[in-house]
């Protein structure tokens, strides 16, 4: 075997990072299904494009019915049915989900979009909404067969989705036990999906992002007619195999999910799930492009011999190998975080301050790290790489989403320092490192940190990410250093046990 070999295929990869698989014969049978029917599913919806609304039946009644083949439904079912949702509930943690969706999206990044959704609806349901709405919606999203209703997460209007305070404009009129949602939401990944979770404006609010509430919004009303309309899809340049709308609210009924005041507070934990998603997401999607490069390489040759074994490229091997477990440790630094933390309300304890952090820092680093690396895996095919008919050039423009949706760098980079400021999550960070990074290093980061913190705000922000991928890096190594090191620990012997 060569010190490559894991990176082929997903499981293999999981198991090379992480001694703790929950699932290990499910997601190798997952695997499987895609390597002989999904592979060929996903290349099919991300060539034809855009999907169509059929908005209007036969009859002219209106059903805004989204047109994918039926192709697409058996692979987008697969998922739901082999748990990547329901088995969060039923075995009360967030790894099978995750460790699902590192085995799909090698495959097919986008489509684990629609997954995370239908999670960030379930959860915020399961934690806020009252008895009624749960013994209502809950089991419906949790459903083991094909019958599964999925969910989505609707926060950004055409005004801006970084500043959901000033972007927020739909507004909530209560009416009775339900209130009537009215606005546009401009970004609907999974449009038509039979529930949503919508940021909207209570009535007489306070502005800004405390004036933000969450509200559950299902597709029909009480009284079976549509209730949200999607005005179109968009067409985009990568994650075809999510519909991704702009959706109309007209006096749309929603039911507030726990408290207006707390409202932003729980777009937050919604964000908390999605972030980690992509975390994860863009680890695997930057594994399989490291593999097409790999078997490109292994294949096309160059003055006498496979371009693999020319020193330059099988060094940037090398180095793409060992960029991708540090990656893969701090994107799963920040799912045991989350695991630890999805279930607390506020006030928060100081292990979900330093989630956050480490979530913001994976979000970041992570998605930088696959466009990066989906860029060189084209460079790497030559020419060949530009051509669709390759294959790879899809990794750069799926890439290239996962970078931006879920806040983009910027807002990672700038959540990430008010987190330290406001909460001294850095501190927490260092404590957790300590033992694990040299003394002396942790020192001086942690002073240079100190007086980046220090620095006037505008001064600050504009040298922000300089610090905050020094950080990430940092982190990224260390508890890549720390997994090997746990990983290739013997287990005890009874005789150590029992002395
Ligand atoms: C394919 C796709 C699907 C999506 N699906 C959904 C969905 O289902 N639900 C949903 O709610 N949203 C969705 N989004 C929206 C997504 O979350 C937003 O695009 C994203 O949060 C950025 O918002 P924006 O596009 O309005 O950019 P803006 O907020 O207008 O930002 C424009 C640029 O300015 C930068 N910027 C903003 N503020 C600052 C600052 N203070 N300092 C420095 N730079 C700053 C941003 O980083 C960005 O580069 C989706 C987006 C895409 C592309």
């Amino acid at each position: 075997m060569n010190t490559f070999d894991d990176l082929r295929t997903p499981v293999a990869f999981l198991r090379s990072q992480s001694p703790h698989i929950t699932h290990l014969s499910e997601l190798e049978a997952e695997q499987q299904w895609w390597k002989r029917d999904g592979l060929a599913i996903s290349e099919s919806v991300d060539r034809a494009g855009t999907p169509w609304v059929r908005m209007f039946d036969r009859l002219g009644k209106r059903v805004d019915e989204i047109l994918y083949s039926p192709d697409y439904w058996t692979m987008l079912k697969k998922g739901y049915r082999a748990g990547v949702v329901w088995r969060a509930f039923e075995e009360k943690s967030l790894l099978p989900t995750y460790e699902f969706m590192h085995t799909i999206s090698f495959y097919d990044p986008g489509v684990c979009c629609p997954y995370t959704v239908s999670l960030g609806t379930a959860v915020p349901l399961a934690k806020y909404g009252s008895p009624q709405l749960q013994s209502r919606f809950l089991p419906q999203l949790l459903r083991k067969d094909d019958a599964v209703w999925q969910g989505a997460t609707w926060m950004t209007e055409i005004e801006g989705g970084s500043d959901l305070g000033a972007g927020v404009k739909t507004i909530a009129r209560p009416a009775g036990e339900a209130c009537l949602l009215t606005g546009e939401k401009y970004f609907t990944s999974n449009a038509g999906a039979e529930l949503a979770v919508v940021a909207a404006r209570p009535e007489g609010g306070p502005a800004g992002v405390r004036g933000v509430a969450l509200f559950l919004v299902p597709h029909y009303r009480q009284d079976g007619t549509l209730n949200y309309f999607i005005r179109r899809l968009k067409d985009k340049v990568a994650t075809r195999s999510v519909p991704t709308g702009e959706v109309e609210l007209k006096e749309s009924e929603g039911y507030l999910l726990g408290s207006a005041e707390a409202g932003i507070y729980l777009v937050l934990e919604v964000l908390n799930l999605s972030r980690v998603a992509n975390s994860v997401v863009a680890v695997a999607l930057a594994q399989r492009a490291i593999a097409d490069a790999l078997t490109y390489a292994e294949c096309r040759r160059a003055f006498g011999k496979r371009i693999l074994d020319h020193p330059l490229l099988r060094h940037q091997f090398e180095q793409r190998r060992k960029g991708l477990a540090d990656s893969f440790a701090l994107a799963w630094e920040a799912v045991r975080l989350l695991n630890e933390v999805w279930m607390e309300k506020a006030p928060y304890s100081e292990r979900y301050h330093l989630f956050r952090l480490v979530a913001h820092l994976a979000k970041y680093w992570t998605a930088e790290y696959a466009v990066d690396t989906a860029k060189w895996a084209m460079e790497v095919h030559g020419g060949l790489g530009t051509l669709a008919e390759f294959g790879v050039e899809r990794w750069l423009r799926e890439a290239m989403i996962l970078a931006i949706w879920e806040g983009t760098s910027h807002r990672q980079v700038l959540d990430g320092l008010e987190v330290m400021e406001r909460k001294h999550a850095h501190k927490l960070l260092f404590r957790e490192l300590a033992g694990i990074a040299p003394a002396h290093e942790l020192r001086d980061l942690e002073a240079d940190l100190a007086q980046h913190l220090a620095l006037p705000l505008d001064e600050k922000e504009a040298a922000a990410e300089t610090m905050f991928r020094r950080l990430a890096l940092f982190v990224a190594k260390h508890l890549a250093t720390r997994n090997q090191a746990r990983f290739s620990t013997p287990p005890a012997s009874p005789r150590a046990l029992s002395s």
